[in-house]
C-alpha cells in the first residue's frame, strides 16, 4: 500500500492547459474521489497518475519514490476502466489471470491469486464461464478481479459504473465500499456523478477546469461548501442560489433581501463586506419548509411526488425559481400560492467573488 503526492502538476496538450497546477496529498488507505463536470481534467489527472499520460510540470510521488519518468507497470497500480474490455473467448478465470500470466507468475501462485480475488468478488461460481455468458454487473467485476490479482499499492478507477443501469450502479457501489474495507488499499476513483463521489469517498477532491475547487470529506463539503461552484456541485437536488443584496452588516451576520426575501439577518464571516454589496444567499432545497408565514413567497410551478418527499419548484415574483424539498407527502398543486420560511443555521453567504462567507465557528 502507499500514499501519493501530487505537486503543482501540470499537463497542456499543444498550448492548452488541461490541469493547472493541482496539489494534493493522498493518505496510504484512503479512499479519494475526484468529481467534476465532463471535461475538467478528472480522467486526465487519474491518467497521469497511472502513467498513460506524460506530466507537463511537477511532481507525482507514489509511497516515497517520485515516478514521473516510470512506466505505468512499475508504478504499483491498478487500473479498472469504464469500457473493461474482457476477452471474449476466455473463461473469467483466464480474463482475471491474463495479466499474470503475461508477468509468468508462477501456475500456484496465479491460481491461488485468482481464487483469492474470485472469493473477495463472489464470483467464484463464475471462474468458469465466458464473458457472453455474464450480465453488466458481473463483467465489471471480472474486470476488478484483474486489477486486484495484481496486488497493486493503488487502484484506480475511470467512472468505473457509468455503463450499468441505476440499480446495478447502486449494488457495485455498496461492492466498491466493502471491497475498500476488505483490502483497506488506496483507492483513487474518478466520477461526474457527486451521489457516488458522496457515498465512496473518504475524500472528495472537487476539480472545475483544471484547478481544484475543495478537498474534504462528504460532509464538510455538502456543509462547508468552499464556493459557488462547490456549493452547485454537491448535494441533490442543487443548493438554491439567490441573489441578494446587504442591507447592513453585523460583526457576525448579515442581514439581506431582495424583492424575494422579506430582510433576513444570516451568520457570517463578514470583513470587507459592505452596506449595498450583490452577494448570494445560498439554501438547500431540504431547509426550506412551507408553512402560514416565512420570509420567501411564491407561486408553485410543478409538484414531484415520490411518496417519501415531495419536490416542489417554486417561481418567485422577481422570475427566478426556487427548489424545496418538503419531507412526507403533500397534496400540493401547480398555481397555488406556497410561502416559505428556512432554517438560518444553514444558510450561506457567498460574496461577489463567489467564495463562501461560513461563519467562523466559535472555540
Ligand atoms: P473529464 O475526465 O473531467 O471529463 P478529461 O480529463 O477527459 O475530462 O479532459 C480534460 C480536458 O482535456 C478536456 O477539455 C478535453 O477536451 C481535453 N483533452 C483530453 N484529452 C486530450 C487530448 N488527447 N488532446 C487534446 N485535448 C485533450
Amino acid at each position: 500500500m502507499a500514499g501519493l503526492e501530487l505537486t503543482q502538476l501540470h499537463k497542456s496538450y499543444g498550448n492548452v492547459e488541461v490541469i493547472r497546477g493541482i496539489d494534493l496529498f493522498i493518505k496510504d488507505g484512503e479512499f479519494v474521489v475526484f468529481v467534476g463536470p465532463s471535461g475538467c481534467g478528472k480522467s486526465t489527472l487519474l491518467r497521469m497518475i497511472a502513467g498513460l499520460e506524460d506530466i507537463s510540470g511537477g511532481e507525482l510521488r507514489i509511497g516515497s519514490k517520485v515516478v514521473n519518468a516510470v512506466e505505468p507497470r512499475d508504478r504499483g497500480i491498478a487500473m479498472v476502466f469504464q469500457n473493461y474490455a474482457l476477452y471474449p473467448h476466455m473463461t473469467v478465470y483466464d480474463n482475471v489471470g491474463f495479466g499474470l500470466k503475461l508477468a509468468k507468475t508462477p501456475q500456484a501462485e496465479r491460481d491461488q491469486r485468482i481464487r483469492d480475488a474470485a472469493r473477495i468478488l463472489q464470483m467464484e461460481h463464475l471462474l468458469e464461464r465466458k464473458p457472453a455468458q455474464l450480465s453488466g454487473g458481473q463483467r465489471q467485476r471480472v474486470a476488478i478481479g484483474r486489477a486486484i490479482v495484481r496486488q497493486p499499492e493503488v487502484f484506480l478507477f475511470d467512472e468505473p459504473l457509468s455503463n450499468l443501469d441505476a440499480a446495478l450502479r447502486v449494488d457495485m457501489r455498496m461492492e466498491l465500499a466493502k471491497l475498500h474495507h476488505d483490502l483497506k488499499s488506496t483507492m483513487i476513483y474518478v466520477t461526474h456523478d457527486q451521489v457516488e463521489a458522496m457515498t465512496l469517498a473518504d475524500k472528495i477532491v472537487v476539480l472545475d477546469a483544471g484547478v481544484v475547487q475543495q478537498v474534504g470529506s462528504p460532509i464538510e463539503l455538502y456543509q462547508r461548501p468552499a464556493n459557488l461552484f462547490v456549493a452547485g456541485f454537491i448535494g441533490s437536488p442543487k443548493m438554491n442560489l439567490m441573489a441578494v443584496h446587504v442591507e447592513a452588516v453585523g460583526p457576525d451576520w448579515v442581514r439581506v433581501s431582495s424583492k424575494d426575501l422579506s430582510p433576513t439577518d444570516v451568520a457570517a464571516e463578514t470583513a470587507g463586506l459592505r452596506q449595498g454589496d450583490q452577494v448570494t444567499l445560498g439554501i438547500r432545497p431540504q431547509v426550506l419548509h412551507a408553512g402560514d408565514s416565512g420570509t420567501l413567497v411564491g407561486r408553485i410551478e410543478l409538484v414531484e411526488r415520490l411518496g417519501s418527499e415531495t419536490n416542489v419548484s417554486v417561481a418567485l415574483p422577481s422570475g427566478a425559481s426556487l427548489m424545496a424539498v418538503l419531507n412526507g407527502d403533500r397534496e400540493l398543486r401547480s398555481g397555488d400560492g406556497i410561502v416559505f420560511s428556512f432554517e438560518l443555521s444553514s444558510a450561506v453567504i457567498f460574496d461577489s467573488t463567489g467564495l463562501a462567507r461560513h461563519p467562523v465557528p466559535t472555540a
